[in-house]
């Protein structure tokens, strides 16, 4: 049961066109099959290769490498109906999506070259590496080093930890540490583009250096892989450093913060998503249960969760879109994006915790497809960010804005 807003009225004709499209492979595809995968926790791939085919992994990958070239609002919109489905099939796209940020805005020719058509078909998929061991919010305090060698290339070192794709993917961005005694810490650090052979543990000759220990066992968004990463003597070559050794070498932290602000639109996308499934659940659920003689939805406490509901699910997507057009329309929009994600990202939490509320006993069972929403919506909470460093960023662009 789609619910129908206001907001769809105000797409593009491809907007428009491209989000039924989605939409209709979610019901189709995704929906039927979540379950499945979920309680297996395997990956999707079927799901996955009609993806490809369906071209969403080159969604805003600029057509000369093969992709849609299509704006982030086009691209949030999409997310919205994939995490619909399931939010784990847009944590498939997620990183790849940042990586090919990354190479659009900072990488070197050869770069785009090399990776961008090949990632446009989602061929290879890439992952995105900045957390730690101990270390998540305060990324400058990350102790993975690379340090150059006598024949030019650079030797990695260190642990990563929640590498999303961190398997499958064939090539990861991965922020290490160039000058241990920079001050502050971030003008030391590089993002290098490491390659690996997709869905091996343990990776050998020109990849040798970099193993995957076994995924870690998580509460929901399952199906993805979530895996360490352990650099122990990799050789990166010096035509791997983002953007190029002369441009790229100390820029690492600013890149990839800079990567986030889209991150962060697309997680406020994934929690619209969720929370647009949960209201719909719950309009069905609320119409067919009875209690007292009539259907829960008669009675006026049961409307008012589903108003709000509603109401929240509304707010969080005019907000993640308003943060995307600003992006595309070139204009800072980190005030925007935090804001997005902040409220996107707790409005599923919400909207998932009412509609299972509104399930009863039933919420609780594995039957029923609220189970795997209240499992998988935490996340969103967490990733590109906690709530509480949204709200840092918030607060400290606010003052800077608003300085007296
Ligand atoms: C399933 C999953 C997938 C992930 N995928 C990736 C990925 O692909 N790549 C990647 O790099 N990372 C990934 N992450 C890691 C994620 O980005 C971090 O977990 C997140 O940034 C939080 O870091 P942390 O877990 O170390 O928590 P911590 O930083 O240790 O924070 C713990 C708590 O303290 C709070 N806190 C921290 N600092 C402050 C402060 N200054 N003021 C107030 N409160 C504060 C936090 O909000 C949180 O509540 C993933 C995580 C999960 C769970």
């Amino acid at each position: 049961m789609a619910v129908e807003t206001a907001a769809h009225s105000e797409l593009t004709d491809i907007q428009r066109d491209i989000t039924e499209m989605v939409r209709q492979f979610a019901d189709e595809q995704i929906i039927p099959n979540a379950e499945r995968y979920d309680h297996e926790d395997s990956f999707p791939e079927p799901i996955v290769e009609q993806m490809k085919e369906l071209g969403l992994f080159g969604v805003t990958i600029p057509e000369e490498y093969g992709g849609m070239g299509l704006d982030l609002t086009t691209y949030a919109m999409i997310v919205e109906e994939l995490s619909r489905g399931w939010i784990s099939i847009s944590g498939v796209v997620n990183t790849h999506f940042i990586g090919s940020y990354l190479l659009m805005k900072f990488g070197t020719d050869e770069q785009r070259d090399h990776f961008l058509p090949k990632m446009a078909t989602g061929e290879i998929r890439a992952a995105f590496s900045l957390s730690e061991p101990e270390v998540g919010s305060d990324v400058q305090g990350i102790k993975a080093t690379a340090k150059k060698g006598d024949d030019g290339s650079w030797e990695l070192n260190g642990q990563k930890m929640w590498v999303t794709n961190g398997l499958g993917s064939s090539v990861v961005f991965v922020l290490m540490k160039t000058d241990p005694k920079a001050d502050p810490p971030y003008r030391g650090m590089t993002c290098f583009v490491t390659e690996k052979e997709p869905w091996q543990e343990v990776n050998e000759g020109d990849f040798a250096g970099l193993t995957i220990p076994p995924k870690i066992k998580k509460m929901g968004y399952k199906g993805v892989e979530s895996t360490e990463l352990v650099y122990d003597g990799y050789r990166c070559p010096p035509e791997r450093v983002l953007g190029g050794e002369e441009a790229g070498v100390g820029q690492g932290f600013v890149q990839m913060m800079d990567a986030l602000e889209v991150g962060r639109v697309n997680v406020a996308a994934r929690g619209v998503g969720i929370a647009q499934r949960a209201l719909e659940l719950a309009l069905r659920y609320s119409q067919e249960r009875k209690t007292f003689g009539k259907p829960i939805a008669q009675h006026q406490a049961i409307q008012f969760k589903l108003a709000d509901m509603a109401t929240k699910v509304e707010a969080a997507r005019l907000l993640t879109r308003k943060a995307a057009r600003m992006k595309d329309a070139g204009e800072r929009s980190d005030l925007e994006a935090g804001m997005a994600k902040l409220l996107a990202s707790e409005t599923g939490k919400e909207c998932v915790e009412e509609c299972f509320r509104i399930h009863g006993g039933y919420g609780y069972s594995k039957e029923y497809e609220i189970e795997r929403l209240y499992r998988d919506a935490p996340l969103l909470l967490i990733g590109e960010g906690t709530s509480e460093i949204q709200r840092m960023v918030i607060g400290k662009k606010l003052l800077q804005r608003h300085r007296i």
